[in-house]
């Protein structure tokens, strides 16, 4: 039964979900093969927590202006918003908006620099080119971080030139897991069958699992570069050096989000502000998503050596982080007001082992051209990380897992 099987996909976060996709309606016999109990693997959204939906992976559709996601939203009745306020606690105050906009105007040079020198072919870290004692730099180091789960020392210039971000991100108000639940419904994947190794040594590609071998004539791999630097899927023969360079150049960045609920709105600010919170010198910058989709929290986001510190805290001490940041902003009236807490742990999930795949300065502009480049006709790769310009987002990893299944089918056909 196994041998009339064409393509195995491997994972069923969006790349494994769009690659049985597009095989389920070119008529391909497939099967999805998911290690953990849920889909969606990144992109989830629960309400068991706080009582409300929460996401507690992605939760923007970014470039939301071309994004495919967020047309399937509109097919899915996923309803989403428009671009968030962004709004600026700084020195015990907030910024009135001229200020705000001088702060975003300094970032916007910056991040164009970064850019400038990417695309100019200086693939250096870019810290390098960011003055650490500039006034905006607390915020622009809260920021850079955050998005990219690693500080401006292991951010690459080539980064920042190869993401093609439109600017606009909007908030799925369901939820984007919901979204890809709803879109993987009728497709076949078997949960809680994680694959122990893939062998491309035979005519058909041999994937281990504790259930037994299934053979098919091609495999679709969308695991993490965290999974897959950390061997949890063993390959026979292994991988070649071009794809263990590439997978060294593309580790995971770290993002950790600790939500805190809240009986009502406790905000003056309409929902799905974003708030960055700039003490002073005594703490870190700190950045809120405010009641996102409408819901009564907020959700605290944290990137890089902040992200592993708060992933090392209980919960409550993270709580208690994050309701001092936002305490120095609203007042400690806030304090009594919150209701309970949960915080994610994308680092530490074996299934994930960080947040998003973030190339290491110096790894060279085409490292994930490489990650993506099939392997003897047989293994083809997708997921977040090897999509070229938008990497790190769920829709790089949705476009990611349709190109390798359209690769696979031409590799099939041929
Ligand atoms: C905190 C956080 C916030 C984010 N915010 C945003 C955002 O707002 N907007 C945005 O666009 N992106 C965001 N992202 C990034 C986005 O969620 C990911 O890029 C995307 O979901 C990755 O999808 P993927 O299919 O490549 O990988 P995954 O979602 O990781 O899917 C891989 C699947 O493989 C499974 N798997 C692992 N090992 C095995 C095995 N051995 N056998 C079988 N299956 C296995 C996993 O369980 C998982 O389901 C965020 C991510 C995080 C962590």
């Amino acid at each position: 039964m196994t041998d009339a099987i064409d393509v195995l996909v491997i994972g069923a976060g969006a790349a494994g979900i769009a690659a049985a996709r597009e095989l389920d309606a070119a008529g391909l016999r497939y099967r999805v093969l998911e290690a953990g109990r849920r889909v969606g693997g990144r992109a989830w959204t629960e309400d068991d927590s706080l009582g409300v939906p929460f996401d507690r992976g992605c939760a923007w559709f970014h470039c939301a202006d071309r994004n495919p996601l967020r047309v399937l939203a509109d097919e899915h009745g996923i309803a989403y918003g428009d671009n968030p306020a962004l709004v600026y606690h700084v020195g015990g105050r907030f910024l009135d908006d001229a200020e705000a906009r001088a702060l975003r105007a300094a970032v916007a040079g910056d991040t164009e620099r970064l850019c400038a020198a990417g695309r100019a072919g200086r693939d250096v870290p870019a810290a390098e080119l960011l003055d650490p004692a500039a006034g905006h730099a607390p915020v622009r180091d809260y920021l850079l971080t955050a998005i990219n789960g690693v500080p401006p020392e292991e951010y690459a210039t080539t980064e920042a030139a190869a993401d093609d971000d439109s600017g606009q991100d909007w908030v799925a108000r369901d939820g984007i897991g919901t979204l890809l639940e709803r879109l993987a419904r009728p497709l076949a994947i078997d949960a809680g069958r994680p694959v122990t190794a893939v062998d491309t040594g035979g005519a058909r590609v041999r994937v281990d699992t504790p259930d037994g071998p299934l053979t098919a004539r091609a495999a679709v791999l969308t695991v993490s570069t965290g999974v897959l630097a950390a061997g949890a899927i063993r390959f026979r023969p292994a991988l070649p050096p071009a794809k263990t360079r590439a997978l060294a150049g593309l580790p995971m960045g770290v993002a950790e989000k600790i939500a805190l609920r809240f009986p009502g709105n406790p905000f003056p600010f309409a929902p799905d502000t974003y708030l960055v919170v700039q003490p002073g010198a005594d703490r870190p910058a700190f950045g809120f998503h405010l009641c996102p989709g409408g819901h009564p929290l907020a959700v605290g986001y944290a990137g890089g050596p902040l992200a592993r510190w708060l992933g090392h805290q209980s919960t409550e001490t993270a709580r208690a982080f994050a309701l001092d940041s936002l305490c120095r902003a609203f007042g400690e009236r806030l304090r009594a007001q919150c209701l309970a807490a949960t915080r994610t742990g994308w680092l530490h999930d074996p299934l994930t082992l960080g947040s998003y795949s973030a190339a290491r300065p110096g790894a060279g502009a085409g490292v994930r051209e490489s990650l993506a480049e099939p392997v003897g006709g047989q293994l083809f790769f997708a997921g977040e990380a090897t999509d070229p310009v938008d990497f790190a987002t769920v829709h790089g990893a949705w476009q990611s897992g349709r190109r390798a299944a359209r690769e696979a089918m031409t590799a099939l056909a041929g």
